[in-house]
């Protein structure tokens, strides 16, 4: 407590500058402590059919439950998680917590966990993921690795190899954000991938927006034309959900279908049924 109240007291003095850095080192030291302390949790956003309704994944979503600034999203630590190494601990953390958790809910669903690059680079991620698999007892054709432009990016053959031995296990891997880099379509030629996401950026403005719906439409087709499926990310309204169906889209997910939330709320079909239905009687029309 004397610690916290000299830090106060500190920042009414200090130039923003300063007071950036030591939130910053701050921030630091708590992530350092907060996997062993049990502040971290993986929240859950289903994914549905837009042709059934039907709930086809859940994608598994970081969050954090720092002790004074509350439930903090991982935007807002993963470039410290990534640039300190601390990713690695964390996200190991993920795969095993989101498999474990996901396990003894019923139904047919994949479960989709994002990879950052330095959790690509390293040598332990793919033992890592084969154990996680062993302990849940899952079905690896069950789950799905989410991997951005960035991950691609790097140079040399550490990457693509890694990602061929995770398909050899029998996981598969989508192409996260597309259409967000400087050259999406390049990184298409790289790697077989099982799934193109559409970034929300897209969806976003789609509506109202004709360049919008040809660059969606487009990214289904060459989607299909490849043998990919397609996701799009960030649905908040009616409309967009069903311009999307009928631009191509296979899947979706967004505020609109559900938000991201914690294991229990979807571990039983009751409970799911229950949060899918609360956002709202357009979805609940939607769903007849
Ligand atoms: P992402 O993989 O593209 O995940 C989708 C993000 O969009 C999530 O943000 C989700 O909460 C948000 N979202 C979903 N539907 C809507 C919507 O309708 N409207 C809006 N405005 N947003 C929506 P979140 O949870 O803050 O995650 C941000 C990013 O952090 C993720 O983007 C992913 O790249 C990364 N991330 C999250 N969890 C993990 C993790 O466990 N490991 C790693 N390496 N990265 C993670
Ligand atoms: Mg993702
Ligand atoms: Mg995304
Ligand atoms: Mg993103």
């Amino acid at each position: 407590a004397a610690k916290r109240k000299g830090r106060d007291t500190l920042a009414l003095y200090e130039p923003a500058m300063d007071r950036e850095a030591r939130e910053r080192r701050d921030l630091e030291s708590d992530l350092r402590e907060a996997l062993s302390r049990g502040e971290l949790r993986v929240h859950y956003q289903p994914v549905i059919d837009l042709d059934t309704a039907e709930t086809t994944g859940y994608e598994a979503l970081l969050r954090w439950h720092h002790p004074h600034r509350g439930l903090i999203g991982p935007n807002e630590f993963l470039d410290l998680a990534e640039t300190t190494g601390l990713i690695l601990p964390i996200g190991e953390w993920v795969i095993r917590q989101a498999l474990a958790e996901t396990a003894p809910w019923t139904g047919d669903f994949r479960i989709a966990i994002n990879l950052s690059p330095t959790q690509v680079r390293s040598p332990q991620l793919v033992s890592q993921v084969a154990q996680a698999i062993h302990a849940s007892g899952i079905d690896p054709g069950r789950i799905e690795f989410e991997i951005t432009e960035h991950v691609l990016m790097q140079e040399g053959k550490r990457v693509p190899e890694t990602l061929a031995r995770l398909r050899e296990l029998g996981t598969r891997i989508a192409l996260d954000d597309f259409g967000t880099g400087y050259s999406s379509l390049s990184y298409l030629r790289r790697f077989p991938f099982d799934r193109i996401k559409i970034d929300r950026k897209f969806v976003e403005h789609v509506v109202e927006d004709n360049d919008s719906q040809a660059i969606v439409s487009s990214i289904t087709r060459l989607a299909d034309a490849l043998g990919m499926s397609s996701t799009a990310e960030g649905i908040e309204t009616r409309e967009q959900l069903d311009l999307l169906r009928k631009l191509g889209c296979q899947e979706a997910q967004g505020f609109l279908i559900c938000k991201p939330a914690p294991a229990e709320t979807f571990a039983t079909p009751e409970a799911v049924e229950a949060a899918l239905t609360d956002h709202g009687p357009d979805v609940v029309d939607y769903r007849k």
